[in-house]
């Protein structure tokens, strides 16, 4: 198995989440008068940069998105959040935060007089997504909030509320709706060149670590949500979506969970579902916290298939094209800083220079269906029906250019 997708590596790395207008749905907006954005766009002043303050300073933080602003063309770290100062000021120093910068959770509302903080970037435990996003947006701050959205469908809702009645930008932290792999998937199935899709098939997880700190809560379903589903089935739930550009009517769901196991007191170790929808295609996930880690997604169509396995990495995904001669080719894509990208996609739409491609309501809408794998999941895979009329603004197929591969 190589490197990438070593147990190891998923957990340091973390993990990922994209949509044909097919006929009889509604199409998603198919254009949109967006400047050239991330990537291939200006290349800002300091002094113009979108200021970040970062809310929780854990493995992700510290591992990818910090590190990711250095090579930011439109935005940089102008704050930190964090309970511990010690921490926070050895990381204000090495990135070169002012000491006069560093917030604690409990005085985080004086960033409302912070004016070099222009957007909040969420990045705590799942359970406290809503609190810290709210308390942004009533500071006056837009605000990029990991993924999941957070762990139930009402505080998603009170989240959307929020950034309404604050008149702010809330966007979700779907890095794979910006990054290269997914884009040329999704492109492809859009020019139909591979015939209609017929299934897609999404396997997100790998094992989980009790005695890591950063698994432990993800291990517990108040702070989780959801565990494995939440954590990583959430990706594959929203590429189902993004890849097919459609959304399930239908989903039905399976677990197996050994309760003896002590990592699955609360929340469930393997699961599977299977959504239906209206074009016919079908999407088979699966997501664990006790199978080896993988982060992989397939696409069959009527007239040829794509294999991206790694799909959702932070890094090094692949994607194997095979078309109706059979033919198997790899397409040269680029191998972009994910979270660079997706930082400098938030700073564009702040700018009113970008669309708001993955807004508070695509993560309300993975939080309802993976509610609905969940219901189905407690009825022993019952059918649920999803057929709540949500359609996604923009198509990150049509809105989002593929970066440069330079
Ligand atoms: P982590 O556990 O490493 O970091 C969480 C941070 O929150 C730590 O700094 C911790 O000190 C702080 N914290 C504050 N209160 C806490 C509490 N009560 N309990 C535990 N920690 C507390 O987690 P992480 O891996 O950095 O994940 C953070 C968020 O980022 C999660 O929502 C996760 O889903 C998301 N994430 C996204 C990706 C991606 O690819 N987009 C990858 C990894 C994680």
């Amino acid at each position: 198995m190589p490197d990438l997708m070593s147990r190891r590596s998923l957990i340091e790395l973390g993990v990922a989440g994209a949509a044909t207008i097919l006929p009889g749905q509604a199409s998603a907006q198919t254009t949109h008068p967006r400047a050239a954005a991330t990537g291939d766009g200006t290349a800002y002043p300091d002094r113009e940069k979108i200021g970040f303050a970062v809310v929780g300073l854990g493995k992700l933080a510290l591992g990818q998105i910090i590190p990711g602003f250095h090579d930011a063309r439109g935005v940089r770290l102008a704050a930190l959040v964090s309970g511990h100062p010690e921490k926070a000021r050895q990381v204000a120093t090495k990135y070169g935060v002012p000491s006069d910068a560093i917030y604690r959770y409990d005085d985080y509302d004086r960033i409302a007089n912070d004016p070099r903080i222009q957007v909040v970037y969420i990045v705590l435990p799942n359970s406290m997504h809503a609190e810290y996003t709210i308390r942004a947006l009533k500071a006056g701050k837009h605000v990029l909030c990991e993924k999941p959205m957070a762990t139930s469908i009402a505080d998603c809702e009170k989240m959307i509320a929020a950034a309404k009645t604050a008149d702010r930008r809330l966007m979700i932290a779907y890095r794979c709706h910006y990054e290269p792999v997914s884009l040329e998937a999704m492109r492809r199935i859009r020019s139909g060149s591979l015939g209609r899709p017929r299934l897609v098939v999404t396997d997100m997880g790998r094992q989980a670590d009790p005695t890591e700190p950063s698994d432990a809560w993800r291990l517990d379903m108040g702070m989780s949500g959801g565990g494995a589903l939440a954590d990583m089935g959430v990706y594959g739930v929203s590429a189902s979506r993004y890849l097919l550009n459609e959304e399930p009517t239908e989903v039905r769901a399976w677990a197996h969970t050994d309760r003896s196991d002590p990592r699955f007191k609360s929340t469930e170790e393997s699961i599977a579902w299977q959504f239906r929808f209206p074009s016919g295609a079908i999407a088979n996930g699966s997501t664990s916290f006790s199978y080896a880690a993988t982060m992989a997604f397939r696409v069959f169509c009527d007239q040829g298939k794509m294999i991206a396995d790694p799909g959702a990495l932070y890094g090094g995904n692949r994607l194997v094209v095979e078309d109706t001669a059979q033919k198997e080719f790899a397409p040269h894509l680029p191998n972009t800083a994910q979270f660079t990208r997706e930082m400098d996609w938030m700073g564009d739409v702040v700018r009113g220079k970008a669309p708001m491609v993955s807004p508070g309501e695509e993560g309300l809408q993975d939080m309802r269906l993976m509610k609905a794998i969940l219901d189905s999941v407690a009825k022993d895979g019952a059918t649920v029906s999803t057929d709540w009329g949500y359609r996604r603004a923009f198509d990150p197929a049509v809105v989002v250019e593929m970066p440069s591969t330079a």
